[in-house]
């Protein structure tokens, strides 16, 4: 692979059996560490799933150090290229789960899993009509880009899914099923919690969003907005043959804007879109109540500015 950029974003999971997760995890965190890697490494006894940057001269080596090990010597890894690290830290956790699903039965995706379709396939079958478009991720990252007729997942995190999935989804039993999520790692328990609910035809798009973007054919066809991500950049373009579709809308003014801030109240911090102007004059909150809080962070920058 040529090298455009300075850095890379690597992104990668394997449902692997893994005998000792802590054990891995602190031996995981040193390489990453002599390595100079940033990012985000879960490890589980169910496998890995991992994000993390560095230079392209780092993230090689890190990807042939991983295929070394048998279990991972197949490990297909995403790589994005950057203009800066996309993360200030290195973290290596073990947990129960690479994806926190909790479901009431634990899905195998080994076992149970939908059909896996290549970015071409995935477009082919969006356009039928009488298909479902499941968006497999969380609310926040489906505002911000999507396909377009995928139904809003009405969740903000993996575990509400199965709940949701039974009081909105079960006439859509006999339908054919497409779910997608950004790198494909949670569609491969979602597809399969799917067919255990008794939906008869499940597909998933195989490598995500992310590979879906990068199909020299598909050239991200059919995704709306941006794709959420969760490193520094927030959010990534995908369809690259119409240019700035933005969906989403500033939470002040209501004008088109894709711009992902946290709330200046520390103790809210939620996430919305506001544009530059609606920044200044709410002082990036999301409420009259965070505006008006004493710990505004917004307020306190802006003071710094000024003494300094
Ligand atoms: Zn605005
Ligand atoms: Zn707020």
């Amino acid at each position: 692979m040529e090298n455009h950029k300075p850095y890379r974003v690597l992104l990668y999971y394997k449902y692997v059996h893994i005998e000792d997760p802590v054990q891995f995890s602190e031996e995981h965190l040193a390489f990453c560490k002599e390595l100079g890697v940033k990012g985000r490494i879960i490890v589980a006894e169910e496998g890995i799933n991992g994000t993390l940057s560095g230079t392209p001269e780092q993230t090689d080596r890190y990807m042939d150090e991983l295929r070394k090990d048998p279990r991972f010597a197949d490990m297909f890894f995403k790589i994005d290229e950057a203009d800066e690290p996309a993360f200030k830290k290195i973290f290596v956790r073990a947990k129960d789960e690479i994806v926190t699903w909790r479901f009431e039965e634990d899905v195998n995706p080994n076992e149970t899993t939908g059909k896996h379709l290549s970015p071409k396939e995935f477009y082919e079958q969006l356009q039928d009509e009488d298909v479902i478009v499941i968006d497999g991720r969380n609310d926040y990252e489906y505002e911000l880009g999507h396909f377009r007729n995928a139904i809003r997942p009405g969740v903000k995190t993996s575990r509400e899914f199965p709940e949701w999935i039974r009081e909105n989804l079960s006439q859509f039993k006999d339908k054919k099923v497409l779910t997608y999520c950004t790198g494909g790692i949670r569609c491969e328990k979602l597809s399969g919690f799917l067919i255990k609910e008794g939906f008869k035809d499940v597909s998933q798009l195989e490598g995500g969003v992310v590979t879906y973007g990068k199909d020299p054919e598909v050239q991200g066809r059919l995704f709306d907005g941006k794709l959420y991500v969760f490193d520094e950049r927030i959010s990534v373009p995908v369809n690259r043959t119409e240019e700035d579709v933005i969906i989403s809308k500033c939470h002040h003014c209501g004008k088109p804007e894709d711009r992902y801030v946290n709330c200046a109240n520390p103790w809210c911090n939620v996430q919305h879109f506001c544009c530059t102007e609606c920044e200044d004059k709410h002082k990036r909150s999301c409420s009259k109540e965070c505006e008006e809080h004493k710990d505004n962070r917004y307020v306190l920058e802006k003071e710094l500015q000024q003494q300094s």
